[in-house]
């Protein structure tokens, strides 16, 4: 096996000026940084053009896993590093291309040089060791316009460098390019995926999650930490909020009619979320609805909740399809954890049938029946804030709890 020395990491959506792009590649640094942070060994140069990660002997398999949840990173290769003789550059080439080349597959040598006083130029760097392959690998073919493998051969001052991987990125722009924000994370599928769609562009999310004890149980709120860690992976660490919701659900089903529960509930909902964004420094707030998808998520429910902020609700899910947004969950790894039946705030509190096309007139002047400022406060002053990191465990150590007490 090869051991890679270095990873070249070229950069995404890049919007090529001054400023704009300092702070992509200075927070793309640091994002990479704290997903490499267990790896002291390893040393992180941001250049202009790429990023050159050199391992220090850490494992590139591992880097690999965590550089693939990294926004911002369009394509990336490992490298290894090598000292200027012909020999040495055939014989690493050799091996590098024994570890990808298959029966069928065609290549191309590519090198480029800074190293201008070096005894060979690129044409016969290129000549000479795509002659050598030849010899020594059996129906190896060349193709110089689309090969399935590019050897790549840098001769810098310091070394020659050789590559012949180029690994795809997830894209996106660095998580904290775009600002500060707060989502609405419940215990569903849909709000994972469109927290995992905000991260993408750039958004630092904080999670709120409303959560009802004793209507709701501990493994309910442990779920919806456990899905913040699994997020985390792709930022490093994620602040989680959860909210005490008890006592508006209740003081709204006991005072209003039953077909405006849920309006009044999610119009709560959406306030306090604005409270805490506000407290925050955040400057929107993203949620998992989907259009059409349930009762509250008809145009004519947005319009009676988006009432009572003029914040931007950001809505990454909106025109998805469930069977798009499962497919996105599978992929980000939240889908098996979201199906988990453990209910959340909203299915216990759930009235029969809500109405699908609530008056926002209506909603207003229930809503006025209750003491909005003092429910909001009380709730308020219950908030309690977790950093979370990626795999922690919070599901598993509930479960345990609960069977110890059995
Ligand atoms: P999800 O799969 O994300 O739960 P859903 O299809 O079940 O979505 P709803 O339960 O109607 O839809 O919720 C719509 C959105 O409201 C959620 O995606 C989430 O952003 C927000 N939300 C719902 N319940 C909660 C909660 N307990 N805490 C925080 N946000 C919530
Ligand atoms: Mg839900």
């Amino acid at each position: 096996m090869i051991k890679y020395t270095e990873v070249m990491v070229r950069y995404g959506e890049l919007s090529t000026k001054g400023k704009n792009r300092k702070d992509f590649i200075g927070r793309l640094a640091g994002n990479v940084t704290k997903v490499l942070n267990d790896f002291p060994e390893i040393e992180i140069h941001p250049r202009h053009d790429r990023m050159h990660i050199v391992l220090n002997g850490a494992p590139f398999e591992e880097i690999d896993k965590r550089l693939k949840k990294v926004f911002g990173i369009q394509t990336y290769s490992p490298a290894v590093k090598i000292p200027k003789t012909l020999e040495d550059i055939e014989k690493t080439s050799l091996e590098l291309m024994k570890e990808t080349f298959k029966e069928g597959m065609t290549f191309k040598v590519n090198t480029r040089r800074s190293d201008h006083k070096f005894e060979y130029d690129t044409n016969q760097l290129n000549i000479m060791v795509g002659d050598y392959l030849f010899d020594h690998i059996d129906n190896l073919k060349a193709e110089m316009k689309h090969p399935d493998i590019v050897l790549r051969i840098e001769v810098r001052q310091d070394a020659v460098y050789l590559s012949n991987q180029l690994i795809h990125g997830v894209g996106g722009m660095p998580v904290g390019t775009a600002g500060k924000a707060i989502m609405m994370l419940s215990g569903g599928i849909d709000s994972p995926v469109a927290s995992y769609l905000a991260m993408k562009r750039g958004v630092d999310i904080e999670m709120v999650h409303f959560f009802s004890p004793p209507y709701t149980t501990d493994k309910a709120l442990a779920k919806a930490k456990q899905l913040t860690s699994i997020l985390a992976n792709y930022c490093g660490k994620i602040n989680f909020i959860a909210v005490p919701f008890a006592e508006i659900q209740e003081t709204i089903k006991e005072k209003l009619p039953e077909g405006y529960l849920m309006t009044i509930q999610r119009r709560f909902m959406l306030q306090l979320a604005d409270r805490i964004r506000a407290q925050r420094g955040g400057l929107a707030i993203f949620n998992g609805e989907s259009v059409g998808q349930v009762a509250s998520q008809t145009l004519q429910s947005m319009v009676a909740i988006n009432d009572v902020t003029t914040t931007p609700v950001i809505r990454p899910v909106a025109t998805m399809d469930k069977t798009e947004i499962i497919k996105l969950a599978e992929d980000i790894g939240t889908f098996d954890l979201s199906i988990q039946p453990f209910e959340d705030c909203c299915t216990i509190f759930a009235p029969p049938r809500p109405k699908t096309k609530p008056k926002l007139d209506k909603a207003r002047e229930y809503e006025a029946r209750l003491d909005v400022e003092g429910l909001i406060e009380r709730a308020m002053a219950g908030i309690e804030i977790t950093p979370i990191y990626p795999n922690q465990e919070f599901l598993e150590d509930q479960v345990q709890e609960d069977m110890d007490l059995l």
